[in-house]
């Protein structure tokens, strides 16, 4: 039997899981697999990267993934990992947000855009007297019928009102998915929170019937249910890497086109070589398939276009803990978008998980948008280190300067979905069905987090497969 000529372009965790069931695969169903992973990068991993660095353990991408979602802790469970999972610091189960220069608490059950308790949403001094009374209305707010989608900027404004979206939820979504909430899908985004409203009438209501039990029992964005490595999340990509053979992975391969032949096959082109092969698995965001699809008719390139990209950036600072002359009793901050920052949230990465600073030390991380990304390259990145620094003083009263530091950088690595998302992956997903050996994964259509990620490369991988029998 000839071997199944695959390659997997893109080898960030949506690509190596993806090859990884590929070989799952191959042995379970006794096919011959010829495998190849090409990426541009001069590692593996993509996004998730970690560094060591004068005894700080220094994530650039990624910190955690959610164990909610079950890819991600199966995968784990599969490349016996779970020892080296570690979970968030149990002490600790507050997130703040800041308002001019100091960090309030994010009111007790608030989970991204919604209350699951009025109390404490009634006495924070995030929001005004009016902006209170509007929000307590939520109850008596009618359902919306209208099935067209909605951005998730304007669900929170119809129904808690402009002061929760622009003080509470904005932040707290910006720090997730790095994109304006009146430029999300809610539909792609929070479907949980548009069920609720329809099943309950109220978000109140829901979140108080305790729905989402686990979710609002901690408030913060990405701060409850998450788990990470003791050596850091490159551990992941890591495993995935031992288990696939040497000979099939090739770093610094950047795939600059990829062409249907016209016996049904694809031609696969990289640094000036070019393999054909069956069947090809793009594990890349939407924006960078484009360059290489876009061309074959029209309807792909207005397709791809439709799922944007944003750049951003994180800035690991490690200090010792006399210079940061703040508690830090809490996982973080995030900032809202109105106070005009380059830093749109802050990890206390060194109380956020164990092992990530040496004794006496802390750790921040800063994560940067898309401005700050500009900055960096319009005037270098010790120019935006010293508007962080200047930005992060006042909040933390840092009273030095770090001892190190290290800024990351990502070219378009954030898929995000505007409204309409849902409609254009169907559509995406049938016309890749229609196109012989091409199969999509990555971050751009059913989810930015790491488990969605994984489940998009390994349900890739299944269809290969599904293919030949
Ligand atoms: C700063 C940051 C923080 C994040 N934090 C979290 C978090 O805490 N938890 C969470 O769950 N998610 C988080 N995310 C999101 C999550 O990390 C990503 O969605 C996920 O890692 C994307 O994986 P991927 O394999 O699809 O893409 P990537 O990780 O971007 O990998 C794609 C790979 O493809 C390669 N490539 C691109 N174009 C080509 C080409 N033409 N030819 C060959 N190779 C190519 C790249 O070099 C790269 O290695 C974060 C993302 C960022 C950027």
């Amino acid at each position: 039997m000839n071997p199944l000529r695959v390659t997997v372009i893109g080898a960030g965790i949506s690509g190596l899981a993806a090859a990884h069931r590929l070989l799952e695969l191959s042995k379970e169903k006794q096919i011959p697999l010829e495998l190849n992973i090409l990426d541009a990068g001069n590692k593996a991993g993509g996004t998730l990267s970690t560094i060591e660095n004068n005894g700080f353990l220094m994530e650039e991408g990624p910190d955690c993934f959610i164990t909610e979602k079950p890819a991600g802790l199966e995968l784990c469970k599969k490349l016996g990992l779970e020892d080296q999972l570690i979970k968030t610091n149990q002490t600790l189960k507050q997130s703040f947000i800041l308002k001019g220069h100091r960090l309030f608490p994010i009111p007790e059950g608030f989970y991204l855009l919604a209350p699951s308790r009025l109390w404490p949403l009634m006495t924070t001094p995030l929001l005004s007297p009016l902006g209170k009374l509007r929000a307590a209305m939520e109850p008596f707010i009618k359902v919306r019928k209208d099935p067209q989608d909605e951005s998730v900027g304007q669900f929170v404004r119809r129904r808690l009102g402009r002061e929760v979206l622009d003080n509470l939820a904005q932040p707290l979504i910006g720090g997730v998915y790095n994109a304006d909430p009146d430029d999300l899908s809610l539909s792609a985004c929070m479907p949980r929170f548009k069920e609720m409203e329809k099943k309950f009438g109220s978000l109140l209501k829901a979140m108080a019937a305790n729905r989402i039990k686990k979710q609002a029992q901690v408030s913060g964005a990405r701060y409850s249910l998450f788990v990470s490595f003791k050596k850091g999340m490159e551990s992941f990509a890591n495993a995935l890497v031992s288990q696939i053979p040497s000979e099939s992975m090739w770093l610094q391969s950047p795939v600059d086109s990829l062409k249907p032949t016209d016996h049904g096959t694809w031609e696969v082109s990289a640094n000036s070589r070019s393999q054909e092969v069956d069947a090809v698995i793009l594990a890349i965001q939407p924006a960078k398939i484009r360059p290489l699809i876009g061309a074959l008719d029209k309807e792909w390139d207005k397709l791809l276009s439709g799922i944007p990209a944003h750049d951003s950036a994180t800035l690991n600072l490690g200090f010792r803990r006399q210079d940061v002359n703040h508690p830090l009793d809490g996982f973080g901050f995030v900032v809202p978008s109105r106070e005009k920052k380059l830093v749109v949230g802050c990890t206390f990465a060194s109380q956020k998980f164990e092992g990530r600073a040496p004794e006496g030390y802390v750790l921040l991380r800063a994560f940067l948008g898309q401005e700050a990304v500009e900055q960096v390259k319009a005037q270098g990145e010790s120019a935006v280190l010293e508007k962080v620094l200047e930005e992060l003083k006042p909040i933390l009263n840092l009273r030095d300067r770090p001892v190190v530091h290290h800024l990351a950088t990502y070219n378009a690595s954030m898929s995000y979905f505007r409204p309409g998302h849902l409609s254009q992956v169907s559509r995406i997903e049938q016309k890749a069905t229609e196109t012989k050996g091409l199969y999509l994964a990555g971050n751009g259509l059913k989810g930015v987090g790491i488990p969605d990620c994984i489940a998009a490369g390994q349900a890739a991988a299944e269809k290969i497969f599904q293919g030949i029998q």
